[in-house]
């Protein structure tokens, strides 16, 4: 078996562990299991604990990045889950506006199966117009994830529903998807933030692309079209040649590039120390950091090896200190 088929092999095998409910509950159940990937994890997630996630940033934007932030979750099924999701949201966007040492607000993301998509439509359009209207106070600019291709109707609708009332809000594509292109008339007329990833989870190929050079021309046709729209726009990706790319071009012109915090900071901080483009690091606090591992490993499969190294050692990867 070739290197290509192997790396191949272990993304789709880690994607299917990566949706296996199961699976997930057994973490969830599982301090021990927690206990053993914790430093594994650790390379991505930026802290377990929300206080130190905000002196991080903070030292990030010293630094000279814009920074955003997610807290890590499932998709919630029940009410309870849903108001502490949303709870949990309103009390950071709180806390950003009280910190002392960060410059700017970071950018809020979530998904909107975490606070009440997957219970009904009305739910979560109540529950993101509360967050949205407290971000829009305290000047704090929110992204909505993209999800699973299941999902993608209906975060669309909720999207357009709630564009024309709060500027603040943004929306992320995934250029995998076939539908993509043509979805992008739509978002692009509400005037409100577009981030542009490649997509993460594994779709069925009849509506979607699988790696390769025909989704990165797809991308680029699509950052192209977006970066005409004299709207704000993130390229998201970690891809080092399809980066280079796009920095060599006119179409990263206005727009930034934003990559996840603990992946490859030594290619987001060249990109910063050009000064050419903006640059923002996303980052991911809480403890429910299961599937967020599983997909960095996934986008990578290499990563594994730093996964076992930082196991083995049970230390902190010092990605970190690269930014
Ligand atoms: C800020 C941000 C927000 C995102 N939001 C969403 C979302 O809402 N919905 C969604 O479906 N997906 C989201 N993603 C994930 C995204 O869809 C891709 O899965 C992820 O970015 C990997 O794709 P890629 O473009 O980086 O390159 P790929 O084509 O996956 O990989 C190309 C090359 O990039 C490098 N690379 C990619 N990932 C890694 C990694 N983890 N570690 C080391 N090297 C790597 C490797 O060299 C790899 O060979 C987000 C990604 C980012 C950066």
């Amino acid at each position: 078996m070739t290197d290509t088929n192997l790396s191949l092999m272990a993304t789709l095998a880690l994607k299917k562990l990566a949706a296996n409910k199961e699976y997930r509950d057994l973490f969830l159940a599982s301090d021990t299991l927690r206990d053993f990937l914790r430093p594994a994890a650790l390379r991505y997630i930026i802290s377990e604990d929300r206080g130190e996630m905000l002196d991080k940033l903070a030292a990030l934007q010293g630094k000279g990045y814009r920074t955003g932030v997610e807290y890590v979750g499932e998709e919630a099924t029940t009410v309870e889950e849903v108001s502490s999701a949303t709870d949990e949201y309103l009390t950071l966007i709180d806390l950003m506006a009280q910190h002392s040492t960060l410059f700017e607000p970071p950018q809020l993301g979530f998904d909107l199966s975490n606070v009440g998509m997957i219970i009904s439509r009305d739910l979560a359009i109540e529950n993101c117009s509360r967050i949205l209207k407290h971000a829009a106070d305290k000047d704090v600019g929110v992204i909505i994830s993209m999800e699973r291709s299941q999902w993608t109707d209906s975060i669309l609708d909720i999207f357009l529903e709630l564009s024309g009332h709060y500027p603040n809000l943004g929306i992320t594509l995934q250029a995998q998807l076939n539908r993509t292109p043509d979805d992008l008339d739509a978002v692009l007329k509400t005037g409100c933030k577009v981030r542009l990833v490649k997509g993460v989870y594994a779709e069925p190929a009849q509506i979607s692309l699988p790696r390769g050079v025909v989704l990165n021309e797809r991308y680029l046709g699509l950052l192209d079209r977006i970066s005409g729209a004299n709207i704000r726009y993130a390229f998201a990706t970690q891809d080092p040649l399809l980066v280079s790319e796009i920095i060599n071009s006119e179409i990263a012109t206005g727009g930034e590039l934003e990559m996840l915090h603990g992946v490859r900071p030594e290619l987001i901080k060249g990109v910063k120390d050009q000064g050419l483009i903006k640059t923002r690091v996303s980052a991911v606090y809480g403890t429910n950091w299961y599937l967020h591992l599983l997909h960095r490993i996934a986008e990578f499969p290499e990563n594994i090896f730093l996964a076992l190294d930082d196991t083995a050692a049970k230390r902190q990867s010092a990605s970190a200190s690269k930014y």
